[in-house]
């Protein structure tokens, strides 16, 4: 064995990106966020698309199923719904007061050097307000959103012209790789849900289900936080171009904060 490749490849991280999924991922599903949408999802298509209020609880749940979102099942049977309204009224009118500030959470992401982006379904403004909310406006490079994998929804003549790309469609995921620039084999995905855990990795990004306590055979790693990141994935945070004594400073002083808070959640 030649003695200086092992040390260099030790010390090397693993991963050039890391892709974040936003609701339930970088905050708890909890917090009401999640209930509050399917609410309003509900209400939307009692009062903007004229379904029986009954009906509305399993209808949503079947577009979901089928479609992979009520906005996308509802352009593909021909409802001529506009998504920036669409999303007005399901995420405009959410109770954001209830999502707070996340200092640990703060710290964990400023101490990774690598690409931080944001990868979600929902909308752009409701991307903006919840990393607002956690205090996280400033963590991340760019956000991969609904406008991002749908780029021409808005120019289409009729409503199923375009079909709604979304996660966990494979599509979703390969538009994600290429606006993210990314080499998926040196990317880490993280989200809490399974199905968009194995389209990840069906496109060879490394995956961390999050929310989780058992390991799945979808998520390379599982988190119950994103904050247990340093004891799970502490590849994370080694960089090539650190020499021995500064990967060690860095180390100390950089992760002994985040290490500490997170123990005592643990
Ligand atoms: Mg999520």
């Amino acid at each position: 064995m030649e003695p200086c490749s092992k040390p260099i490849q030790e010390f090397t991280s693993p991963f050039d990106c890391l892709l974040f999924d936003l609701d339930d991922t970088l905050y708890s599903s909890k917090v009401g966020i999640g209930e509050a949408c399917k609410r309003n999802i509900e209400e939307f298509l009692v009062k903007k698309c004229g379904f029986a209020e009954v009906k509305a609880s399993g209808l949503r749940v079947e577009l979901f199923k089928t479609y992979g979102s009520s906005l996308a099942g509802l352009r593909f049977l021909g409802y001529d719904i506009d998504a920036d309204d669409y999303h007005g009224f399901v995420h405009g009118r959410l109770p954001y007061e209830a999502i707070k500030p996340d200092p640990q959470l703060r710290a964990l992401l400023r101490s990774i050097n690598q690409r931080k982006i944001i990868f979600t379904n929902s909308d752009r403004k409701h991307a903006i307000k919840v990393l607002e909310r956690i205090g996280l406006q400033d963590c991340f490079d760019e956000i991969i959103c609904f406008e991002t994998l749908n780029p021409n929804i808005s120019k289409s003549s009729r409503p199923n012209e375009f079909p709604v790309v979304l996660k966990p469609s494979i599509d979703a995921m390969k538009i994600a790789i290429d606006a993210a620039q990314v080499d998926p084999r040196r990317t880490l995905f993280l989200d809490d849900n399974e199905r968009n855990i194995a389209a990840g990795k069906s496109v060879g990004l490394r995956t961390v289900l999050v929310g989780k306590q058992v390991k799945r055979k979808e998520g390379d790693y599982v988190v119950e936080s994103v904050v247990h990141l340093p004891q799970v994935v502490p590849e994370i945070w080694v960089s090539p171009t650190d020499s021995k004594d500064q990967r060690m400073s860095r180390g100390r002083s950089e992760m002994d904060p985040v290490l500490k808070s997170t123990t005592v959640g643990a």
